[in-house]
């Protein structure tokens, strides 16, 4: 898989100093050995699939822990192409990308006029160094007739916390795609965490390299170190993704301009802008994703031939600042504030006129915190008790998407960031009238650790909520499988991100009737 040429061995100031090709074209090295080291390690990815292509993306990154990912200062040029067959017998499309030290030295090549519906396969060269290939579906063409789909969910993939062995078994599973609804890096230094929420002892399996992320270069290298893994590579190479962020990729729990420290928002506008900036540079985005003056157009929409609208929201950067203080609390007032947002009016009005269309059958809101106002007692608290960093924190905004929902049939809210498996009925009227959708939330790939099949508390959550219809506390991702009459939610999971290798199983298999939002569990 590492085509090394015999010139490797040779230093990058030797060849530069050198090179008569490099002196040459001093603007764009394309010398076919510039680098001591293989420069595809972070691997490769693909995301944003349509009906006729999707991006391919990788990063130049001899040595990914280093400045600058050990390149030169200067524009590279990476050779493309992609295959109707995995043994690029077929090549159907090739060309040639620039991959800039403005951007990390990634690429992100938009690849058009493929066929729908079936996969390509995909690799980058630069010289005699060659990428590892990946693979990528088109999707079916917008509006046409589809009978089934299997996609997966996944997200809250904090490197300290375990293993991400769930996305080998991703994978293998071989999903349409993978919606991600964000936590793709965590942003603290190391802190080994001695107890799991069961309060027995955590092992501690492996270190974030550097200090609590603030600048362009902290929040590259944390990329870069995540990307090192196998199993996350493997995922990204066997199919597209959706990738969308939530906290973790800037400071735990930031909305808009406001972070956790209360800091003056125009100083934390330029530490999210370099976290942005990361995300995009690692990240198989669209150019429409990339950065501009600091914010990103992050929220979009796929339609999945005539069976699922997917639209993928941004619950973060439009969001008011939390009530209560933020955290776990009883309710204040401001859970109640009329001019509260969690998408912002813009988007609101986005997908309320994208729902309108109904232009599939099943209508699926894939976003990042828990819609379901969940009372999050756990023991003898006398006062109900809210996540405000949740839908459930913000009230007026949770019953207008709900109002949107209510007689849209099919349809499914796509969820992240609780770190363990949820599943219930959206309901109007602060959980307690009329059932409008149905509520996956999706466990973690490793953030929380190993735990177990019940958490400590979730009997009292359950009388809580009578909304809610099954939890799980194992690490994981959602396997959905769509026809059209019935969704399918697998909750995949592993017994331990501890230790290597845990085989995956499901945990429970969540059914609903198209129509009927009521999920049944086996
Ligand atoms: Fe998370
Ligand atoms: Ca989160």
């Amino acid at each position: 898989m590492t085509p090394r040429s015999p010139l490797a061995r040779l230093t990058r100031r030797s060849l530069i100093a050198g090179t008569p090709l490099l002196l040459a074209a001093p603007a764009i090295l394309r010398a076919p050995q510039l680098f001591a080291q293989y420069p595809f390690r972070l691997g490769v990815a693909a995301g944003d699939p349509t009906s006729d292509g999707f991006v391919i993306w990788t990063r130049l990154a001899p040595d990914p822990l280093a400045d600058h990912a050990g390149m030169p200062m200067q524009p590279v040029a990476v050779d493309w192409q992609v295959a109707s067959d995995d043994r690029f017998d077929r090549v159907v499309a090739h060309g040639s990308a620039i991959a800039h030290p403005d951007l990390g030295h990634s690429v992100h090549v938009e690849v058009a006029g493929l066929a729908s519906d079936r996969p390509y396969w995909y690799r980058f060269t630069v010289g005699r160094e060659r990428s590892i290939a990946g693979r990528a579906r088109t999707l079916p063409a917008a509006g046409s007739r589809l009978d089934r789909l299997r996609f997966a969910v996944a997200g809250c993939q904090n490197y300290e916390d375990g293993l991400f062995t769930a996305y080998r078994h991703l994978a293998n599973d071989d999903p349409a795609f993978v919606f991600h609804y964000g936590d793709y890096i965590y942003e603290g230094r190391s802190s080994p965490v001695p107890v799991g929420y069961d309060g027995r002892p955590r092992r501690f399996v492996r270190a974030h390299v550097g200090q609590q992320l603030y600048d362009l270069a902290d929040y590259r290298r944390r990329y870069a170190q995540y990307k090192l893994d196998p199993d996350l590579q493997a995922a990204h190479a066997a199919t597209a993704w959706f990738a969308t962020f939530d906290d973790h990729e800037v400071e735990n729990n930031w909305v808009g301009l406001v972070d956790q420290e209360n800091d003056p928002p125009e100083q934390f506008a330029l530490r999210r802008a370099a976290a942005f900036q990361a995300y995009y540079e690692n990240m198989p985005m669209r150019r429409a994703a990339m950065p501009v003056a600091g914010s990103v157009q992050l929220y979009r929409r796929a339609l999945v031939g005539d069976l699922v609208d997917l639209h993928l929201l941004d619950t973060r950067q439009f969001r008011t600042d939390q009530p209560c203080g933020d955290g776990f609390k009883p309710a204040c007032p401001g859970v109640a504030d009329r001019n509260a947002q969690v998408m912002g009016v813009k988007q609101e009005g986005w997908l309320a006129d994208a729902l309108h269309q109904r232009a599939a059958r099943w209508q699926a809101l894939a976003q990042q915190v828990m819609m379901m106002p969940l009372d999050r007692r756990t023991g003898d608290e006398p006062a109900p008790i809210r996540n405000m960093d949740s839908w459930a924190g913000y009230d007026a905004p949770r019953e207008r998407v709900l109002a949107m929902l209510d007689g849209v049939p099919g349809a499914v809210v796509l969820t992240g960031d609780e770190h363990q498996n949820f599943l219930g009925e959206l309901r109007r009227d602060g959980g307690r009238g009329k059932s409008v959708a149905t509520e996956f939330v999706s466990t973690s790939i490793s953030s929380g650790g190993d735990g177990a099949d019940v958490r400590k508390g979730a009997d009292r959550i359950a009388a809580e909520n009578p909304f809610l219809a099954w939890t799980n506390d194992r690490r994981g991702y959602l396997l959905c499988d769509v026809d059209r009459q019935m969704w399918r939610g697998a909750f995949r999971t592993v017994d331990a991100v501890s230790t290597p290798d845990a085989p995956v199983r499901t945990a429970g298999t969540a059914t609903i009737a198209f129509g009927d939002p009521t999920p049944h569990i086996a």
